[in-house]
């Protein structure tokens, strides 16, 4: 297509990002037929963030002293959240609606998980509806408070939104301004999260987490960009690298979302600095740490079980002694 006439701007982008962009194709035909996913559609020039991802072929993307080698766009500045070593396997290039311009760089390195920690420390963890994380061992940590009052800036502005006209000048700046609340509730979530369970996994031995039903972003109280499954994906990488051990535990309820005494619900009754509210309707006060500890005995005594069901079903077992048939 590269030599026709009416193709010649494919000329203009790397033939690597060409390639990855079919590869992309190809993936969303075969879920498409396996019934995966709907039918695929283009990238829209509208949409909030623009991108593309590119491979490293022979060394085609690669730093520079601070600055980062692109194909056919050359060398970069880029402010580095943080330099991972290791071999760069791709890069994706993203443009968000606030024009900056971000770049993630998926790397491979070989990591050497660190021995088990010697001294058993355990965790039971908990992420209460009002957005707080709540441990076994007694403390309680809320989610970022500028998270929440992005969020009610949001929902004003997205009220703005839909008064105006659609594709206006005005229209496109409210938008625009949506998308910069958006990418900053982001950073900070992110910047949060990543703190917390490089924190929690250097300090404990076993982590107890519930496991949530669905990953859509909006069924984890206070997690909107990664939603608890992400928040999994990242414990769980975390820990390897830091010898530690996170156990899901399946649960019937979500701890702190209805009263244990009556079970009304908790209908946004904020919890103290230790995790406690009391229930509107019958009074009755609610311990989230006593929620943290109850899940902590589950998922110990979920493991001890599974541990022992291991052990009897082995396959080399020694012969009954007694009766012999030959
Ligand atoms: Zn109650």
């Amino acid at each position: 297509m590269k030599r026709e006439e009416a193709w010649t701007w494919l000329r203009k982008t790397d033939s690597m990002a060409l390639q990855e962009t079919l590869r992309d194709l190809d993936r969303s035909f075969r879920n498409f037929f396996d019934r995966r996913a709907r039918y695929p559609r283009f990238k829209s020039a509208h949409a909030a963030v623009h991108s593309y991802r590119t491979r490293n072929q022979s060394n085609s993307i690669r730093w520079e002293g601070n600055q980062l080698r692109l194909p056919r766009i050359g060398c970069v500045t880029v402010r580095p959240r943080h330099i991972v070593e290791g071999r760069i396997l791709n890069a994706t290039v993203m443009q968000t609606m606030t024009g900056h311009f971000y770049v993630s760089l998926c790397m491979k390195r070989e990591i050497e998980p660190l021995p088990a920690k010697k001294e058993k420390r355990h965790l039971g963890l908990i992420l209460d509806p009002q957005g707080c994380f709540i441990g076994s061992t007694g403390f309680c940590i809320p989610l970022p408070e500028s998270l929440s009052e992005r969020e009610q800036r949001i929902a004003r502005l997205k009220r703005d939104l839909a008064r105006g006209q659609k594709g206006s000048a005005n229209y496109e700046k409210r938008r625009a301004r949506i998308v910069r609340q958006e990418e900053r509730i982001w950073n900070t979530e992110q910047d949060f999260l990543q703190k917390l369970t490089t924190r929690l996994t250097r300090e404990y031995s076993l982590i107890v987490v519930e496991t949530r039903q669905g990953s859509s972003r909006g069924d984890s109280a206070g997690l909107r960009t990664t939603g608890w499954q992400g928040f999994l994906a990242l414990l769980r990488y975390k820990a390897e690298e830091n010898g530690c051990e996170i156990l899901a535990v399946p649960i019937r309820k979500t701890p702190g979302q209805t009263c244990r005494k009556c079970g009304s619900p908790r209908s946004g009754v904020p919890s103290d600095h230790r995790g406690r509210w009391i229930c509107p309707v019958c009074h009755a006060e609610n311990d989230g740490i006593a929620a943290a500890r109850t899940l902590l005995r589950r998922g110990l005594g979920l493991q001890a079980y599974k541990r022992l069901r291991c052990q009897n079903s082995q396959p080399n077992r020694k012969p009954r002694s007694g009766i012999r048939w030959k």
